[in-house]
């Protein structure tokens, strides 16, 4: 059986650029203000952007983690639950979110809510990842990585059922029906078994 082999949406080569450039963009403002940002991560999807991203600037910055999940039957309510919370207080800080994608805009929304009301300095947000055709709500995303179509997106951090995060580029499922009913299909192609080597 052949494996079935990813559609690349964004290679690593263009990845590094854009990161680079998103960073010097963001170091820049937080610069022209003179103002040290915390960034806020949203696990675990944004981790590895957020690895990249925090490289490429050339300011000081603090680090801060919150894990939220989606309340109830998977519905796109809106309504969300915060599973980890920030450990450090935002009041009087300079926030920056940072998402791995907006999809049709309610996480981001929620969060800018639920930080907003802490009396942050400054609340600003990045995305790598921005699936604007899909926005259910408007929402501000003060930068933004790339404007993607409305396809389902896997690797450099994002993930189906817990698998590919770990992939170092971005590809796009077609077939979203077939995934679901194989979460692992694109594995043989990715990843080495005990059966051979990783594939290239
Ligand atoms: P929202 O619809 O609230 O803007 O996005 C909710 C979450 O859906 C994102 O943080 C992300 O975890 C997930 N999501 C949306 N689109 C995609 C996609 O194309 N691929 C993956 N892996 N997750 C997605």
């Amino acid at each position: 059986m052949t494996a079935i082999q990813p559609d690349i949406l964004i290679g690593q080569e263009e990845l590094r650029r854009r990161v680079e450039e998103l960073g010097q963009q963001i170091s820049d403002h937080y610069r022209a203000i003179d103002e040290m940002p915390v960034l806020v991560s949203v696990l675990k999807g944004s981790a590895i952007f957020l690895a990249d991203l925090i490289r490429a600037l050339d300011i000081d910055v603090r680090l801060d983690f919150m894990s939220i999940s989606s309340y109830g039957d998977g519905s796109a309510s809106g309504v969300v639950r915060i599973v980890k919370d920030l450990e450090e207080s935002i009041e009087g800080r300079h926030v920056l979110v940072v998402e791995d994608i907006v999809d049709t805009g309610l996480t981001l929304n929620y969060l800018r809510r639920t930080l907003g009301s802490r009396q942050p300095a400054s609340l600003r947000a990045v995305t790598l990842l921005d699936k604007a055709v899909r926005r259910l709500i408007p929402v501000e995303l003060e930068w933004a990585g790339f404007e993607i179509p409305d396809v389902f997106v896997l690797g450099y951090g994002l993930d189906h059922n817990g698998i590919y995060r770990n992939v170092r580029y971005i590809f796009a499922t077609e077939d979203i029906t077939s995934l679901v009913g194989d979460p692992n299909m694109y594995v043989p192609a990715l990843f080495s078994s005990s059966d051979g080597p990783r594939p290239l």
